[in-house]
C-alpha cells in the first residue's frame, strides 16, 4: 500500500499560522497574532496584505474562487463563491483579493431564516471574517470562516452567539482564578471534541428510496430479521468498502486541518463513528461542519451515501453526536482535571459545582439547544439519553460531594485524605472509569461528555448555552468569593450550598429506566419530550434574562430564534407526509393491490383443481389492510391540509406533533404491514434488511 505521509498532508489546505508566519511580513505577522489571542482589530491596510497573502497561497494550492464560509440558522453551511479574476485595461484578468473582500461580506440574506429579525431592520446581510478560525481550501475555493448578521447587528448564524459566549465565558472565568492566586491566568477557552455518528449504506439502494433522498430518513419499512441483537458490528472489524471509505476520510479531513483521531463501527448495522481530537470551541464547530460535508463527499466517491439524520431507520439505533466539553486555560490547564493538592481540588469542586448548578437551572435551554423534528424520534428512544436532563458523576464523585454536604470526611477508597481549612478534601482519582451511556450529561474523568445532540445538528447553539449558563453561575459565584472576608470558608459553604440547592440534577442510574421518568418529576426536573413542548421555554423569564445580560441572544434574538425553530418543525415534519403520501399512493398502493389481484387470479385457478385456503387468508388479510392504509392516506392528507391552513400559527407545530405525526405513524404501521405480507420482488423500495447490509 502507497504511503502517506500524515504530518506532510496535515492542514496542507488550512492558512494557519504556520503559513502566516512563512508568508506574511514579520511586523504584520505580530498584529494578526495580536488579532488572534488578545481579539484586537485589524486596520484595513493591514487586512490587505493578509488577503493578498492568502490569495497566493490559496492560488498556489489550487484554488480559483473564494468564499465567506458561515453557518446560518439552517443547521449546515452556506456559501457564495467568487472568483479572484479582475479585469485589467488590456482585456485580461488578473487574479486579486483585497483586504475588503475578506473582511467583509454583503451577503443576499433574504434566502435565509431570519425570524422576523431582517424585515423589521433591513433586508441586508453580514458576514464579517472571524479571524480565530482558520481559513481553508475546498474544492478548489478557499473559505473564510465568518459570521453572519444583519446590518443592526443581530445574529443570523449559529457562530456568532457562540463566539459571544466564549467571550463571557473567559471573562467570569479569570475573574475566579483571581481568587485562587493565577494571576498568570488571562483567558480561558471551552474545549470541544464532537464524536460524529453516522450511517453509509451504498448509493444504489439509496436512489429507490424517495424518503432517504427527500428526508434523509425512512418512512416505511418493515424490521429486517437481523437487527443489532448480536451486538456483533460494535467495533467489529471494517468491511473494506467502509475502511477504504475511512481512509480516504481522514486523509481529506487531515488535509483540511480536521484532527481526525479515531474512527469504529458503532452499534447498528452499517452504523459508524469518528472522533476528533478537542479543540477550542469555536473551532470544533467549524471543524465538525467541515466533517459532516466531507463525510458526504467522499462517501460519493465511493459508491456510498452517508445518513447523517438522527433517526433514517426506526427500530434501529439512531446517531448522536457526543459533545465532549471542558475549560482550558491560557496557561494549559484544565479546570475540570481534578488537582494534585487540597487548593487545587477545592478549585476544581467549585467548576464541577458550577456545572452542576449551570445544567439545573438552565435545564430547558439545554433540551432546546438540542431539539428538532429528527432529534425528537431518537432522544428517549431506548439507545439515546431521554429528554430530561440529569448528571452523571459516578459513584465516587457523588459520595465526595455527599461528604461535603453533609460535613464529614469522606471515606476515601484507595486515596489520600487531606485537609484544608475547615472541610476534608481527599486526593482524586484522576480517571473515572464508570461509564454510563444512558446519562445525557456525565462527568469523565476531566471533561463532560453531552450526549442529546444529533448526528445531524450543528452544535454551536448547544455550547453557546452551555457556556452562557456556566459564566453566569461563575459570575454569582464570583460576586461573592470577591466579597468574602475568610474566602476558604466562604469558598467551602459555597461548595456545600451548591450541592445541596442542585444534587437533584445528579443522577447516576439507569436513564432508560421507566422508574426514572417518575422520579425525575419528584425531583421536580422538566421533561420536555418533543420539540413544541420545549421550545417555548425560550422565552421563560430567566432564560431571557440570561442571555441578555451575557450579551449572547437578545430578546429579540431569542424570539427570532423560536420562531425559526418552530417553522422549521412544522416544515420537517409537513415534507415527511408528504413524501409519505407519494410513496403510498404512487408505489405502495399499486404494489399491494397488484398483488392482491395475483392472489385472487390464483386462487380463482386453483379452486378448480383443489384447496385455496391460503390464497383466500391472504387476499382478506390483503384486503383489509389495504382498505386500512387507504382511510390512513386520507386521515393523513387531511391533517396535512389542516397544517398547511396554519403556516405561521405558533400553535400549529402542535398540531403537527399531536395529529400529522400519529396520522403518519397510523399509515406506516398499514404500510409495514403490508410490506410483510407482500411479494418482495414486487415491492417497489430497497427494504431494510438490503439498505442495512447494502456494503458488503
Ligand atoms: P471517551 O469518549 O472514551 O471518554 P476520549 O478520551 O477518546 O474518550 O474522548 C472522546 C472525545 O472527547 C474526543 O473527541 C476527545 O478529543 C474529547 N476530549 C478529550 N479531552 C477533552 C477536553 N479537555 N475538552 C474537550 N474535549 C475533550
Ligand atoms: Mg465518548
Amino acid at each position: 500500500m502507497k504511503s502517506i505521509n500524515v504530518p506532510e498532508i496535515f492542514a496542507s489546505l488550512v492558512f494557519n499560522e504556520t503559513v502566516m508566519q512563512e508568508r506574511l511580513p514579520a511586523d504584520i505577522y505580530e498584529i494578526v497574532k495580536k488579532t488572534l489571542t488578545v481579539g484586537k482589530r485589524m486596520t484595513l491596510e493591514v487586512a490587505n496584505v493578509v488577503a493578498d497573502a492568502m490569495k497566493d497561497w490559496a492560488i498556489e494550492n489550487g484554488a480559483t474562487h473564494y468564499t465567506h464560509w458561515f453557518q446560518p440558522m439552517t443547521g449546515i453551511t452556506a456559501e457564495k463563491h467568487d472568483s479572484f479574476i479582475s479585469p485589467t485595461s488590456d482585456g485580461k484578468v488578473i487574479m486579486e483579493f483585497s483586504g475588503k473582500a475578506l473582511v467583509r461580506g454583503e451577503s443576499d440574506a433574504s434566502s435565509f431564516p431570519s425570524g422576523g429579525i431582517r424585515s423589521t431592520f433591513e433586508a441586508r446581510g453580514y458576514t464579517a471574517w472571524d479571524p480565530t478560525s482558520y481559513a481553508f481550501i475546498k474544492d478548489g475555493t478557499l473559505c473564510i470562516p465568518t459570521a453572519f448578521c444583519s446590518y443592526g447587528g443581530e445574529a443570523l448564524d449559529q457562530k456568532t452567539p457562540l463566539l459571544r459566549s466564549m467571550e463571557t465565558l473567559s471573562k467570569q472565568t479569570v475573574r475566579i482564578l483571581k481568587l485562587f492566586g493565577h494571576e498568570d491566568i488571562t483567558n480561558v477557552k471551552a474545549t470541544v471534541g464532537a464524536e460524529q455518528e453516522y450511517f453509509l449504506i451504498s448509493k444504489e439502494v439509496f436512489e429507490k428510496r424517495k424518503d432517504l433522498i427527500y428526508t434523509g430518513r425512512t418512512l416505511f419499512g418493515q424490521k429486517p430479521p437481523k437487527g443489532q441483537e448480536l451486538d456483533d458490528h460494535y467495533s467489529g472489524s471494517l468491511k473494506s468498502p467502509v475502511a477504504a471509505y475511512m481512509k480516504d476520510l481522514d486523509e481529506t479531513l487531515w488535509k483540511m486541518g480536521v484532527l481526525s483521531k479515531t474512527k469504529h463501527n458503532e452499534a447498528a448495522p452499517a452504523q459508524h463513528e469518528l472522533a476528533p481530537i478537542f479543540s477550542s470551541a469555536n473551532v470544533a464547530v467549524d471543524q465538525n461542519q467541515i466533517t459532516m460535508e466531507m463525510m458526504k463527499k467522499v462517501a460519493d466517491r465511493h459508491g456510498m451515501v452517508c445518513l447523517l439524520h438522527e433517526k433514517p431507520f426506526a427500530g434501529v439505533n439512531g446517531s448522536g453526536k457526543h459533545n465532549n466539553w471542558s475549560l482550558t486555560a491560557n496557561t494549559g490547564l484544565n479546570l475540570l482535571e481534578p488537582g494534585d493538592t487540597p487548593h487545587e481540588n477545592a478549585q476544581f469542586l467549585l467548576m464541577l459545582v458550577a456545572t452542576v448548578k449551570a445544567v439545573d437551572d438552565y435545564q430547558e435551554m439545554m433540551r432546546i439547544s438540542v431539539a428538532d423534528a429528527g432529534n425528537d424520534l431518537r432522544l428517549g428512544a431506548a439507545e439515546a439519553p431521554p429528554a430530561i436532563m440529569s448528571i452523571f458523576l459516578g459513584d465516587e464523585l457523588t459520595e465526595i460531594l455527599e461528604s461535603i454536604e453533609e460535613g464529614r470526611p469522606y471515606d476515601a477508597r484507595d486515596t489520600v485524605q487531606m485537609k484544608i481549612g475547615v472541610h476534608a478534601l481527599p486526593k482524586f482519582p484522576k480517571d473515572n472509569t464508570d461509564r454510563n451511556r444512558t446519562s445525557p450529561f456525565a462527568f469523565t474523568g476531566n471533561k463532560f461528555e453531552f450526549r442529546m445532540a444529533g448526528s445531524s445538528q450543528s452544535i454551536a447553539t448547544a455550547n453557546a448555552v452551555l457556556n452562557t449558563a456556566f459564566a453566569e453561575v461563575i459570575r454569582q459565584f464570583a460576586d461573592i468569593l470577591e466579597n468574602a472576608d475568610n474566602f476558604n470558608e466562604t469558598l467551602h459553604n459555597l461548595i456545600k450550598d451548591t450541592i445541596k440547592n442542585h444534587k437533584r440534577i445528579i443522577f447516576n442510574g439507569n436513564g432508560y429506566d421507566d422508574k426514572w421518568v417518575k422520579e425525575a418529576e419528584e425531583r421536580g426536573l422538566a421533561n420536555l419530550r418533543a420539540t413544541p413542548d420545549a421550545l417555548p421555554h425560550m422565552l421563560d423569564r430567566k432564560n431571557i434574562e440570561l442571555f441578555s445580560r451575557h450579551g449572547v441572544f437578545s430578546e429579540d434574538e431569542m424570539r427570532a430564534r423560536l420562531e425559526i425553530q418552530l417553522e422549521n418543525y412544522t416544515k420537517i415534519i409537513h415534507i415527511e407526509a408528504l413524501t409519505m403520501l407519494d410513496m403510498a399512493r404512487h408505489d405502495i398502493l399499486p404494489a399491494a393491490s397488484d398483488y392482491a389481484a395475483r392472489i385472487a387470479k390464483n386462487a380463482e385457478l386453483k379452486s378448480k383443481y383443489g384447496s385455496c385456503e391460503a390464497e383466500k387468508k391472504l387476499l382478506s388479510k390483503l384486503s383489509s389492510l389495504t382498505d386500512s392504509f387507504y382511510g390512513n392516506i386520507e386521515r393523513l392528507e387531511a391533517a396535512c391540509a389542516e397544517g398547511e391552513k396554519n403556516i405561521g400559527n405558533p400553535d400549529n407545530a402542535s398540531f403537527y406533533k399531536n395529529e400529522v405525526i400519529s396520522a403518519m405513524e397510523a399509515l406506516r404501521a398499514d404500510g409495514d404491514a403490508l410490506e410483510e405480507l407482500c411479494d418482495a420482488s414486487l415491492w417497489p423500495f430497497p427494504s431494510y434488511g438490503e439498505m442495512l447490509f447494502s456494503i458488503k
